[in-house]
């Protein structure tokens, strides 16, 4: 361990020294924190999917050979929930990831083409009328291309899955920033869970999410990219009326 020598030092010197390590075992302390809650939440969340697994193999056990019907069904929901864990392990990953690393491989992109591609993914997915309403025909951006892609693909899924309308998105520019705004006409977020869906895991319906195969993973990943990037992300929504998530991030 390194040796920090005190004697000599001024009581200024020697207060300023104390205080800096107070904030670092402080840091700590929230890191430890931190993780600990995101181990017991991540154990949480995946026990739900384990335990369906579970009871649909006792009866696929019992049942699976003499009745053709169960074993449909059972097969069917280990599909699903296996499925689901795929995709949450996924997610986990992603944010561990984001988190141990902030490094962005920035380069010029262009936004417009970007959105237009995830436009189209989507329009066929969820065979639904997603309108990109632009400024620019080339709205560049210094991002990394692929984590920003990740942005745009959440807020254009969950547009999709919580409204049956269509959807639109919106770029432009102003002073130094570039905006990028997807806007649904669904069934908006109540007052009380707004704060909060940022939040790792938190779903405002958790039955409803889950029938959407949703994770409660999805924002806060894009909140962590676009806070990476040095932007900022907001949510404005309307009980019943539909919900805009906006994106602004510096031009470079
Ligand atoms: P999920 O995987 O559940 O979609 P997210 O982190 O992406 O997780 O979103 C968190 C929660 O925020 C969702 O479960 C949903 O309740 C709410 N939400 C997100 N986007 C929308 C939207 N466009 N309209 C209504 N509710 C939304």
């Amino acid at each position: 361990m390194k040796k920090i020598r005190l004697s000599g030092r001024s009581k200024d010197e020697l207060h300023q020294m104390s205080s800096t390590y107070n904030q670092m075992i402080d840091r700590l302390r929230e890191s430890f924190t931190r993780q600990e809650q995101f181990v017991s939440d991540a154990s949480h969340e995946l026990k739900t999917p384990i335990s369906v697994i579970k009871s649909y193999t006792q009866l696929l056990n019992r049942w699976g050979r003499k009745k053709p019907e169960v074993f449909e069904e059972a097969t069917e929901a280990i599909q699903t929930e296996t499925d689901r864990m795929d995709a949450m392990i996924r997610q986990m990953l992603t944010l561990a990831r984001n988190q141990k690393s902030d490094h962005l491989k920035l380069e010029s992109v262009n936004l417009t083409a970007l959105l237009q591609d995830c436009v189209r993914a989507f329009s066929v997915t969820y065979d639904r009328d997603i309108q990109l309403f632009s400024t620019e025909n080339k709205l560049e951006g210094r991002v990394d291309r692929e984590k920003i892609n990740q942005v745009f693909y959440i807020l254009i899924d969950n547009a999709c899955k919580y409204s049956q309308d269509e959807v639109h998105v919106y770029t432009d520019s102003s002073e130094g920033y570039i905006q990028v705004k997807v806007q649904d006409f669904g069934e908006g977020i109540p007052e009380a869970d707004v704060e909060r869906i940022f939040d790792r895991f938190y779903r405002v319906d958790k039955a409803r999410s889950r029938d959407n195969g949703g994770t409660g993973l999805g924002l806060s990943i894009a909140k962590h990219i676009v806070e990476s990037h040095n932007g900022i992300i907001t949510v404005d929504t309307e009980l019943g009326n539909g919900t805009a998530f906006t994106v602004k991030l510096p031009k470079s």
